[in-house]
């Protein structure tokens, strides 16, 4: 069919890609696999994958490298990273790889293949967004400013660099102001996740990368605070 999707899966333990493969397969999908870090690169490149499920540790070259290289390529494919252990959750949202998720091994078939999902749908809705021409962006709150065709952020009229994703829960919560979302709702929202297991964190993680980006004092922020008990919302 036309409209298949393919996902590259770089992994060298064999037996995680043939299970993953088979049921992506299953699902519709159309898979590449890669066994080491420089082959992923490659086929990264080559193949055009409309997105790429990547190992950490991986021989040739680490998956954090992986991604870091693509990024500074302009390669913009969704990129969900596949950790050992949750304390790795921070570092993969946290240091600058770019990486669009991460998904905590061992991981149920059933998370896996909604991340997948949710996460082509997410890029391919970026993709029909996609400016024809630049527009002024719009204040929203104090020094922030942001320009909803070019998915630009301004703060005192320099533009910010954030991830899809921190754009994506900056416009959401500007875009309602004062409304608190409990981190349930905004991994509904935001990350259009139907499920929603222990990975909630990964919405603290995303808050605090933002707010460190966009607050002058990410300790005291101005825009996105915390409801405690209850969530974040951007205040007005
Ligand atoms: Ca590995």
């Amino acid at each position: 069919m036309d409209n298949q999707k393919t996902v590259l899966i770089v992994e060298d333990e064999k037996n995680i890609v043939d299970i993953v493969k088979f049921n992506l397969q299953r699902e519709g999908y159309r898979t590449l696999e890669a066994y080491d870090g420089q082959d992923g690169l490659d086929k990264a490149r080559t193949e055009n994958p409309d997105l790429i499920l990547l190992d950490v540790m991986l021989p040739r070259m680490i998956g954090f490298d992986v991604c870091k290289t693509l990024r500074a390529e302009g390669n913009n494919v969704p990129v969900i990273i596949l950790t050992a252990r949750e304390e790795e959750a921070d570092k993969v949202l946290g240091l600058e790889i770019g990486a669009d998720d991460y998904i905590t091994k061992p991981f149920s078939m059933r998370e896996l293949i909604a991340r997948v999902a949710a996460n082509i749908r997410r890029s391919a809705m970026v993709a029909a967004a996609a400016p024809a021409a630049s527009a002024s962006a719009m204040p929203v709150a104090g020094d922030l400013s942001i320009n909803t065709d070019s998915h630009q952020v301004f703060r005192g009229g320099k533009p910010v660099d954030l991830t899809q994703r921190e754009y994506e829960l900056l416009t959401f919560l500007a875009s309602h102001p004062n409304k608190v979302y409990s981190r349930v709702d905004l991994m509904e929202q935001v990350w259009n996740y139907g499920y929603v297991g222990d990975d909630v964190r990964t919405v603290d993680v995303t808050v605090r990368r933002l707010r460190e980006k966009i607050e002058a004092d990410p300790a005291n922020p101005a825009y996105i605070l915390t409801r405690r008990g209850a969530g974040y919302y951007f205040s007005v």
